[in-house]
Formats: C-alpha cells, structure tokens, sequence
C-alpha cells in the first residue's frame, strides 16, 4: 500500500489502512503508476542523479570549456591554417561563470512600486516532527524557529501546507473527541494521512507566513469534511489559503495578499489527491478538467485589482531532479496565460528553475520544485531545500514583473530526536546539501547571512 501513495517517508506504521485508500476511481492524468516507478529505487536514483545534474547544467553553460574545445579545428584541419593567417574578429565576450545558473531579467531596474515575496515548499510533518513540536512551548518553531527571520524578511511570504488541520477528525473524516496537542494517530497521524493540531497555523503566523496552499496530494486525508474543518481553521486564526473550496462553494479558489501596496493573487493546484475521491469537487486540479487551471489565471491576470499572479503547482515525479514534460508544458501554459511566477513542489527534492519568455513579452521565472522545507525524509536530496525570494516592480500603469530572485540554502538537521530546519550558510551547515542546492541554482543568487534583502543588487 505504501508505494501507492505519495509522501512516504517515515511511516505511521501503528495506523490501520483505511478502506477509504482502495483504488475505486479513475487514476488522474499523473497516475500512481508512476509515483510507484519512483517510489522502491528513489534513494539509488537521488544519489545518482545528483551529480549528473550539475554536470549536465555545467555543459550547457555558454562558457563550457568542453564545447570550446571541440568546437576549435585540429591542427590537421586546413581551417586551422586560415586561422594563423587570417586576422579573425574577437572572441565574444562569455557569461561570468558564478551567474551561468541564475536568472537575468531585462527589466530587473525599471522602475515602479515594489515588492518581495519569500516561499519555501513542503510542510511534510512525520510523526518525529509533530511529537517533536506537540511537547515543545515553541510548538513548531521548535523545528523552524531557526529561519523565522528569514521567512520574516520578505513582504509576503508562502508555504504549501500539506495534510489536513481538521479539530477532532479521525482518519475517516469522522468526528471524535479530540485529543489536543497530541500525536495520537488517530486524529493527529502521520503517513499516509496527514493531521495535524491547529496550533500549527498559530506558529504559521509567528513565523511570518501569510498564505498558504491546500492543494496537494494530501488535501482530503481528512475526506471531504477535513477539507471544510481545514478552510474553518485557516479562516479562524486569518492565514489566507488558495486551492480548495468547502463544501459547495462557489467562491474564488485564489487567495489575494496586499502588501508595497500591490495586489498579489495566489492559485494553488495538484496533481494528485492520492486516489482519495473528491466527490464535491473541493479541490483544483492542475491537469484536470483541462484548461481549468489556465482559465483561473487568466481571469486573474485580466482583473484589473490584481498586479500579478503566483501560481504554485503541486505536481512532478517524487524524488526526481529533473521537471518532466507535463510541468514543463503547464508551466508554458501557465506562463503565456499570465502567471507572474510559477512555484512549484510536491518531488520532496530540489528541481531546477528557468525564466519564459512569453509570446507577448513578458518575462516569467519557473521554479519547478521547492523540495521539502521541514520532513522526516532522511536522504540529503530531501533534506536540502531553499526559501526562495522574489522581488516584483510594479511600473506606473502596468502589471507587476519579477525584476530577480535570490534564495537562502537550507537543511533539516537531524539532532537525536529533534529535527532542525536550518540556514546552512548561517550556522555552517552540512557543505554536501549546500553543494547540491548551489549546483543546481548557482552562487550568484545566494543570500548571504546578514545581507539585506535585494532582489536586484546591480541596479541603481
Ligand atoms: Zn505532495
């Protein structure tokens, strides 16, 4: 049963399966087929494919040396002869090396109202970590209390919330007397379905996040009922949400924050409700129904009260490095139906980023995965994430662009039975989890620790 599911890591192994997990519906588009490709060989394939990926971004760069060299004749080649007598132009000037991995954004220094935006990926919260959290006064500070500033430091920031925050529902979606802050398993439980204490949403705000999603592959482990006790609880302690509707809503499934005195819309989807049936159509797919997703995006991109729109899928293959060709085909879809940024997760490892121009001009940076901000996974690939900062300008009359991104290596360190997420650059962190995440985005883009925040440091 495990392999069919998404999200695995550390097992609630006590848990009795539930009924509710056959395979009765339709696979979606993305189906478990293929999380079970992924599932039994992921470790091996994380290990290995990590440093193919940097090799691989290496030889891409324009200043490979490896390209250069082929690309120069042979001695033997009568070309080369013509090169000694005959004057050629110069060489074209090559990229700086350390910016190869970053983005460069035409309009990083126009001028305009802005704004920064900070996202980490996968609340992912193991048994470990809620026991963890559920006895400390610090409630889950005790594991990301670390990094509180650097969420802080942004105008807004974000997290995908992945499981459910349902008060005194069992693994049916059933009402029982509820427990309190305790990881009972039953109520409050772990793989393969996520619950978890209210107090949560409490610490989500004492650390600085503003908006969340609920759209993922754990959206209905409390069924339908535990996505309506989820919204309630949101609602309650005001932690704005994107991705699921209650119970015959009809309403927006975006979230809007204010914030530099920009209107910023976040559209949360997945790819993906584990098999778990949706049956009051509670939560937005990103595939399907095809073209919905899209449709959202570009009503928010055309309302006028909007100045940009952060869309932030839940999809890929676990564990993989690389975007498959369905995040990459939506991203472009996304991107040329107005989304400002594209943040992804759900692959509980790092994946690459690009910048799209679209058909009409504009730039729009792709992140297709955040990988998992704090977890119980205890392979390095899913313990390196980063928080990601971008930086919006909105010019006079005219939609917000990002104007550049920098991001923050982090790590979740494992200290006996407490789980640590951690600034790797601020406490000298573990140099094979930054290696990895720096060879993927580059150094460029590093904050460093106590720098001041500037998503756009070379201009003016
Ligand atoms: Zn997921």
């Amino acid at each position: 049963m495990s392999v069919l599911l998404a999200c695995s890591g550390a097992a609630d192994s006590r848990a009795p399966p539930s009924p509710a997990l056959a395979p009765t519906i339709a696979p979606s588009p993305t189906s478990a087929a293929r999380v079970d490709l992924a599932a039994p060989t992921s470790a091996a394939r994380v290990d290995r494919a990590a440093p193919t990926s940097a090799a691989r971004v290496d030889l891409a760069a324009p200043t490979s040396a490896a390209r250069v060299d082929l690309a120069a004749p042979t001695s033997a080649d009568p070309a080369a002869s013509a090169t000694r007598t005959t004057p050629q132009p110069p060489a074209p000037p090559v990229a700086p090396t350390p910016d190869a991995k970053g983005l460069r954004f035409a309009r990083a220094c126009a001028p305009g109202d802005t704004l920064t935006i900070a996202a980490v990926g996968d609340l992912l919260l193991h048994h470990e970590l809620q026991i963890q959290a559920y006895a400390a006064p610090e409630g889950f500070l005790a594991v990301w209390g670390e990094v509180k500033d650097l969420l802080a430091l942004a105008d807004i920031s974000y997290a995908n919330l992945e499981g459910a925050v349902a008060t005194g529902l069992n693994r049916k979606g059933e009402p029982v007397t509820d427990p309190g802050r305790v990881f009972d398993r039953n109520v409050y439980s772990s793989y393969p379905r996520f619950n978890y204490h209210a107090s949560l949403l409490d610490d989500l705000i004492r650390s600085g996040v503003d908006v969340v999603s609920t759209a993922n592959n754990h959206a209905l482990d409390r069924e339908s009922t535990g996505v309506d006790a989820t919204i309630a609880a949101l609602d309650r302690v005001g932690l704005a949400h994107t991705g699921t509707r209650t119970r015959g809503a009809t309403g927006p499934w975006h979230a809007v924050t204010r914030a530099g005195g920009l209107n910023v819309a976040w559209l949360a989807c997945t790819f993906s409700t584990n098999q778990i049936p949706d049956p009051d159509d509670q939560v937005l797919g990103c595939y399907a129904p095809a073209g919905a997703l899209e449709r959202e995006v570009a009503a928010l991109a055309a309302d006028p009260a909007i100045d940009a729109v952060i869309v932030t899928p839940h999809w890929g293959r676990e564990y993989s490095d690389e975007p498959d060709r369905a995040q990459r085909k939506l991203a472009r879809r996304l991107a040329e139906a107005g989304a400002t940024a594209v943040i992804g997760s759900h692959p509980h490892v790092l994946q690459t980023w690009e910048l799209l121009r679209t058909k009409d001009g504009r730039e729009v940076p792709v992140v297709y995965s955040l990988g998992n901000f704090a977890s119980h996974q205890p392979e390095l690939p899913r313990r390196s994430s980063m928080i990601l900062y971008l930086g919006l300008t909105r010019p006079p009359g005219a939609k917000a662009h990002v104007h550049g991104v920098r991001y923050v290596p982090l790590h979740v360190r494992q200290d006996g039975e407490r789980y640590l997420v951690e600034a790797i650059d601020r406490v000298g962190g573990p140099a094979d989890s930054r290696a990895l995440t720096v060879g993927v985005f580059g150094e460029a883009a590093v904050l460093a620790p106590g720098a001041p925040l500037a998503t756009r440091p070379a201009c003016p």
